[in-house]
């Protein structure tokens, strides 16, 4: 029985591991086989993805926020490259995001980039709820409100407006609204609203 209870808490422990798109052997060795070849060859998973997901498996024994996460996908948008996790609840917060930002910077060897790390928590399915995503995506300017319209062909998009300056951005508006809507499976539309100067009586 002991040895039954054993291999019980073994197995549960393997299933809080962080999750990756790929078979984890395959990543660590960087030795594909004929099923993650296929997801690489079909764009399902980037190159560059592999990379990212060894550095995460390798830093997951020293961050105990990294165990119960899951990988969704990475945006290579030039100068920066964007990383998506799913974490539990209460670990979606900056704070996590800085630690494994500034971890992976230290393991990966992204020569002229730089990195950031965008947290959604696993209860909170982004596809319902934008909100969250589209402010870590927009800051640091301020999303006041995020619409959804009807287009004439039936379709739904996203109207997603901020404020603040444009030129801060992370990236330019149509690349963020392309990504944005790769991520929650709708077009999505971003109005931004540059911030008034108050009137000074
Ligand atoms: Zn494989």
């Amino acid at each position: 029985m002991g040895s039954l209870r054993k291999t019980k808490k073994a197995l549960s422990e393997v299933t809080e591991r962080l999750k990756i798109p790929l078979d984890k052997i395959c990543v660590r060795t960087g030795v594909l086989c004929p099923s993650c070849q296929y997801k690489v060859e079909k764009g399902i998973v980037k190159e560059f993805e592999v990379d990212i997901m060894r550095a995460l498996l390798e830093l997951e024994d020293e961050m105990k926020e990294l165990k119960e996460a899951e990988y969704i996908k990475s945006y290579d948008l030039g100068d920066l490259v964007l990383i998506i996790l799913k974490v539990p609840r209460g670990y979606d917060t900056n704070e996590v995001a800085k630690k494994i930002r500034q971890a992976l910077t230290k393991k990966l060897d992204f020569v002229g980039k730089r990195i950031r790390v965008v947290l959604v928590s696993d209860i909170k399915d982004p596809r319902r709820d934008p909100s969250r995503i589209a402010a870590q995506l927009l800051a640091p300017l301020t999303v006041t409100g995020i619409n959804i319209v009807w287009l004439p062909n039936g379709e739904e998009k996203y109207k997603i407006r901020a404020i603040g300056n444009p030129n801060r951005l992370i990236a330019p508006k149509e690349k963020l609204e392309e990504l944005l809507s790769d991520l929650l499976g709708k077009k999505v539309e971003i109005e931004i609203e540059r911030r008034r100067r108050r009137n000074v009586f």
